[in-house]
C-alpha cells in the first residue's frame, strides 16, 4: 500500500487526486471497468503511481502503487497489476513533461483509430489536437498481437508515436492523452471524447467542416489550460459528493 510510506504533503495530495481522477474519469464514460489513470511521483520524476489492477470507478489509496519506469512495482506486490503499465512508464520516460496520463477504450474515439478520417479539432476546447493526433499502429512494428501494450517495446513503440502531442490514437483499441498537470491530462481525455462525438455530429450534417487552424488550436489550448482549476473544482466536488 503505496501510501503507507508517504511523508510529503505534495504526494499524498497527489495520490488524493489520482483517487479523484479515477472516479472523474469513469463518472464521464471515458474509463468503465478499463482502461487507468497515473500520476508521475511529486517526490521522484524516475518513479509513477497507478492502481493495481482494478476498475477505475471503485480505486481508493490503499489500491495505489507506486512503480520504476521499467513498471516493476518498487515495493513487493502480490496484487494484479495492470497488463498496460508499460504505456505509462515509457511515455514518462520519453517526455519528463509529463506529468500524468490517461488510457482510455472510448467507444466514441475508438472509430477514428481505425478510419482514414483524422480526428481534428471541432472547437476551441480541443484546441490541443491542433496538430492532429498520430495514430499508433501496433502492427506496424509488431505484426499481429493481442492490441495490448504489454512490455517496454510496446510502450516505447507508442511513447515515439506521440512525439510531443497531447493525445495519440491507437489503432483498434483506443487512446492515451497526457498533461503536465493531472487535471490537463483528465481534462484532455474527456475532451478527446467529446471531440470525437461532436467531429462525428459534424461529420454528419454532410457540408464541409471547418476545423480550428493549428494556430487557432495553439492559442485556445494555452487560454483552457489558464482555467483548468474551475472544471478541476467541479469533478473532484461531485466526484468527492456524488449526490450533490
Ligand atoms: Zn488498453
Amino acid at each position: 500500500m503505496a501510501q503507507d510510506n508517504i511523508t510529503d504533503d505534495a504526494t499524498r495530495a497527489g495520490l488524493e487526486d489520482l483517487v479523484l481522477a479515477n472516479r472523474i474519469l469513469a463518472e464521464n464514460q471515458v474509463l468503465d471497468g478499463f482502461g487507468h489513470v497515473s500520476l508521475r511521483s511529486p517526490a521522484r520524476a524516475d518513479r509513477y503511481y497507478l492502481s493495481r489492477s482494478l476498475a477505475p470507478g471503485i480505486v481508493t489509496l490503499e489500491d495505489l502503487v507506486e512503480f520504476d519506469l521499467d513498471s516493476n512495482p518498487v515495493a513487493a506486490e502480490k496484487r494484479k497489476l495492470y497488463l498496460e503499465r508499460f504505456i505509462h512508464g515509457e511515455i514518462y520516460r520519453r517526455r519528463p513533461d509529463v506529468q500524468a496520463i490517461v488510457h482510455s477504450h472510448s467507444a466514441t474515439v475508438v472509430p477514428f483509430t481505425v478510419s482514414s478520417v483524422p480526428l481534428k479539432p471541432i472547437y476551441h476546447m480541443a484546441g490541443f489536437l491542433a496538430d492532429g493526433a498520430p495514430v499508433f499502429d501496433i502492427a506496424e512494428k509488431f505484426g499481429h498481437t493481442d492490441m495490448l501494450v504489454t512490455c517496454h517495446e510496446h510502450g516505447a513503440a507508442l511513447a515515439e508515436s506521440l512525439g510531443e502531442a497531447a493525445s495519440s490514437l491507437m489503432r483498434g483499441h483506443g487512446f492515451v492523452a497526457v498533461g503536465s498537470t493531472l487535471p490537463i491530462a483528465v481534462y484532455r481525455a474527456i475532451y478527446t471524447q467529446q471531440n470525437a462525438a461532436l467531429q462525428e455530429t459534424a461529420t454528419n450534417l454532410g457540408g464541409e467542416i471547418r476545423y480550428l487552424d493549428p494556430e487557432e488550436g495553439r492559442l485556445a489550448d494555452r487560454s483552457i489550460q489558464t482555467v483548468m482549476q474551475r472544471p478541476w473544482g467541479l469533478w473532484t466536488a461531485r466526484a468527492k459528493n456524488p449526490k450533490a
